[in-house]
Order: structure tokens, then sequence, then C-alpha cells
């Protein structure tokens, strides 16, 4: 914690650093301390009452350099926010001190016509930097279902993959990030370019290594994606249906199952799926009939629901990935949830889970490119019994090969695979010697 000595030398230094928003009241102290991690009750009670002292809004580059500055003098910890859309308390301030808000360095920079590269600010929601990339004939990648409200600043330093994560994998593939405009916490803070080497060091580590000022990363070409919905009464059926659909040779966007007894307490945006297990997919327009001809062949039913309309707000985006979590968090919020990457065969790991979870583990598969290979995510719902009860399904998993990304932890590597990342670290040492951001959420600084 910081003394109140240095905490009144800091905020009198930062008002007047020109270009800063200083916010004060407790009530905007609280609103910024928090992220989405109430979807899991051990993070409620860990992070509840995390506060920061202070919270600044940095306008231009300049800015941010003199809050680095000063947090670095004073010894002030600091914590950096986009939209605070994450689930795991990343842009929660542990040890209280200075949350930065992003949001305000929101330019789009450059497009480079020839490499399809776009450079820009990490404030900038995910929705707006789509719509520029639109005007080129591009989009982006990879987006989470929370592409409206989140930055991109917040998606590469928190987040992992999501809609489009069946063709590009993830954030941390080689390839997405291309390079860097950081500010450090040196002894003098200063800002540095980082090619896409370096750059790797800083994806998916929580702002705990450096302040992200700007971002290079690859775009995708624009296609106007078609909705489609497949119905089927059988879950083994439904399996094999997304596994053909992910691995044939059409383009998806996404390749989502939702076990029925979901489907029938999401929104009813798309029509009643009965009782049937639905697959949302988001094919290029000469997909279609493929698609059609593997449900049909399989005994399912097949729906083509129109172009995909990015201003509705109600479309597949906003329904798979974790808003599926969010939905059934509305109806009952004693669903959490779980990440997993799931062995293969896949159903015969689900079958072993079903017979002994039954309906307080609920099915909602996800295709994914795991390293070049299609393979099927998960995000199930779990019923919250207790933590002992969800650390005995953990364990469930993990004897089954099952791999879990566990959204119950706040540290990169818990959330991760749960090895440390040794250039993360390395890259601590090197642009946050003292340890000053983002404090208690990079496990490998402390070992
Ligand atoms: C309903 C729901 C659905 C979601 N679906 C997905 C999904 O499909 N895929 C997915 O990956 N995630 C998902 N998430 C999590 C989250 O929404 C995304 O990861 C999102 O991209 C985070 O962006 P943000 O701007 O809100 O970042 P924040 O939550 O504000 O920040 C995330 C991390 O980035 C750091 N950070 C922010 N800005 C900077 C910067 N300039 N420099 C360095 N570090 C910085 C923060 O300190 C924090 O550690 C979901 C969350 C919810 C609630």
């Amino acid at each position: 914690m910081s003394s109140a000595n240095s905490l009144t030398k800091l905020r009198s230094e930062l008002k007047s650093v020109p270009n800063l928003d200083l916010i004060e009241s407790t009530t905007d102290r609280k609103r910024f301390s928090r992220d989405f991690f109430d979807y899991s009750p051990v993070l409620q009670v860990q992070l509840k009452d995390c506060l920061a002292d202070l919270v600044v809004r940095p306008y231009t580059v300049d800015a941010v350099l003199a809050v680095a500055r000063n947090c670095k003098r004073f010894d002030i910890p600091l914590t950096l926010r986009g939209s605070g859309t994450g689930n795991y308390g990343q842009s929660v301030p542990l040890e209280a001190g200075v949350v930065m808000l992003m949001n305000a360095l929101n330019q789009v920079r450059q497009f480079d016509p020839f490499t399809n590269f776009v450079t820009v600010e990490p404030g900038c929601l995910l929705r707006d930097l789509n719509k520029h990339l639109f005007s080129q004939g591009r989009q982006l990648r990879l987006v989470p279902s929370t592409w409206r409200s989140a930055s991109v600043g917040g998606f590469f330093s928190g987040g992992s993959g999501g809609i489009g994560s069946v063709r590009w994998g993830f954030l941390r593939d080689p390839g997405h990030l291309i390079g860097l405009e950081i500010v450090t916490l040196q002894d003098h803070p200063e800002k540095l370019q980082l090619d896409a080497n370096s750059a790797e060091a800083l994806n998916h580590a929580y702002g705990t290594n450096g302040i992200i000022t700007s971002l290079t990363i690859s775009t995708a070409k624009f296609v106007d994606w078609q909705q489609v919905i497949i119905d089927t009464q059988s879950f083994s059926k439904a399996i094999d249906l997304l596994l053909v659909c992910a691995n044939s040779a059409i383009e998806v966007n996404l390749c989502s199952l939702i076990e029925s007894q979901i489907s029938q307490q999401l929104p009813n945006w798309f029509g009643s799926s009965k009782s049937s297990h639905r697959i949302y997919i988001l094919v290029a327009p000469d997909g279609l009939s493929t698609l059609e001809r593997l449900a049909k062949s399989a005994g399912a039913s097949f729906q083509h629901i129109g172009t995909e309309n990015d201003n509705s707000g109600n479309g597949f985006r906003e329904i798979t990935w974790n808003h599926t979590t969010l939905h059934m968090r509305a109806v009952d919020p004693e669903w959490t949830y779980l990440q997993l990457l799931l062995p293969r065969p896949e159903l015969s790991v689900i079958e072993k889970l079903k017979d002994k979870w039954g309906d307080d583990l609920l099915w909602h598969l996800e295709a994914v490119r795991q390293q070049g290979v299609q393979r099927l995510a998960a995000l199930p719902l779990v019923k919250w019994k207790g933590r002992n009860y969800l650390d005995e399904l953990i364990e469930d998993c993990r004897k089954l090969d099952i791999i879990i990304f566990n959204p119950h932890v706040i540290t990169v590597e818990d959330g991760g695979l749960g090895v440390i990342d040794s250039n993360q670290v390395e890259a601590k040492h090197r642009y946050d010697p003292s340890g000053i951001l983002n404090p208690g959420k990079l496990r490998g600084w402390y070992a």
C-alpha cells in the first residue's frame, strides 16, 4: 500500500499535467476498480474490496509518460484499464494506487495497404476499429463476444480469442501482433517501439510489463458472414456435425454448439430451439450450400438466418463465447463456468463428465484452431455449489487430460497453461524493474 504522504505528493504533481483527468470521487474509484470478475464466486470474495486511491485518464502519450514518471518517483502501484470487461479481475488494483483509463487514447493511426496491418491506439473499441477496417475492405481476425464495448489494448493484454478463433486460433499465435509502442516504468520512463519479437512478451500479460500506447496488428479480408443455425436432437450427432462443419473446405468465422438445456434459456432472437441442441455458424456465402447438405444428410434441420448485421447488438456474436455465460447468469446467477480445451475424442470425455455431474454441468462448445489443428474448446456452465465442489470438478477434468484455463484465479499464468513464461518475467524486469505495474498478477515475478 502507498503511504498517504506519497499519494498526496503524487496528486499534487499530476494536477499540473496537461491532458490528464484526475477522477477522485469514491463512486468513480469503486466503478473503475471492478471488472466482470463476479462471474466467478471465488473472485467475488477475493476482489470485492479492492479500491484505487486515484483514477486518471490521459488524452496523450505525453500524459501517459507523466503518470508513469510520477508513479515511479513516488513508488505508487499503477493498474491499466481498457473497458473493464475482463473476467479475471485483470484490471482490478490489488494494491490500490492509481488506475489509468486508456479509453481516451483511441485513434487509428495508420493502415498499410500493402500488408493490411493497422496501427491503433489501445483505447479504440474493437467495434470502432472494425468499422474503420470495413472501409478498407478488411475486418478484425479475432474479436471477443464483448467486441462492442471492449478495447483493442484490453483484448491483446487480457483476452485470448473468440469469434474468428475457429480460423485464426488465439491472440498469442505468431502473426496477430506485429508491433507495439509502449511506455516503460524504468528509472526514467520512456516511449519505446517493439518489433513483433519483443512485443510477444506483452501479449496477454495483463499490463504487468509495460503500458501499451499503440498496437500494430494484422487484419483479414472482409467477408459478408452468413448466419446459419443447425438444430438436432442428438448430442453426439451435434458434436459430429460441429467437427465436420469446422473441418470442411469452407470459410467459417464461428462454429458454436450449445446444449439444449442452455439453448432453451437463451434469448429467443432466432426462434425457439425447442428441445434441440443448437449449432451457430458464421459462414462465407459460398459455404452455405455445403452446410445445408451436411446438415440434411445428418438428419438435422438447417436455417439460413441471413447476413450478419453488426449494428443489431443481438447477433450470433452476442450469444456465443462468454456471452452464453452472461445470458445464463441473467436467468440464474448461481451459474458460473470453466474454460477447457478438450482432448479427442471429445464425446467420450464429455459423456464421462455428464455421467457424474449431470445437470450441474451444461455443455457449450466452440470449434477453435489450436496450433494449426482444429480442436474443440468448451465453456461449460457450472452450477455453483461451493469451492470444494468446483475443485473436485476441476480435478476430474484434469484426470481426463482436459486442459483448463481457470477463470477463478487472478494471475496470468494460472488463468493460462499454469506455467511461467520467462519472456514475460524478463520483460517486467526490463520495463518495470520496481514491480509497479498491476502488482500481484504475474506469478513469475514473485517466483
Ligand atoms: C460477457 C463476456 C464475454 C466475454 N467474451 C470473451 C471472449 O469471447 N474472448 C475473450 O478473450 N474474452 C472475453 N471476455 C473478456 C473480455 O471482455 C475481453 O478479453 C476484452 O477484450 C477485454 O477488453 P477490455 O478493454 O475490457 O480490457 P480490460 O478488462 O479493461 O483490461 C484487460 C487487461 O488489459 C490490461 N490493459 C488494458 N489496457 C492496457 C494497455 N494500454 N497496456 C497494457 N495493458 C493494458 C489491463 O490492465 C487488464 O489486465 C468476455 C467478458 C465478458 C464479460
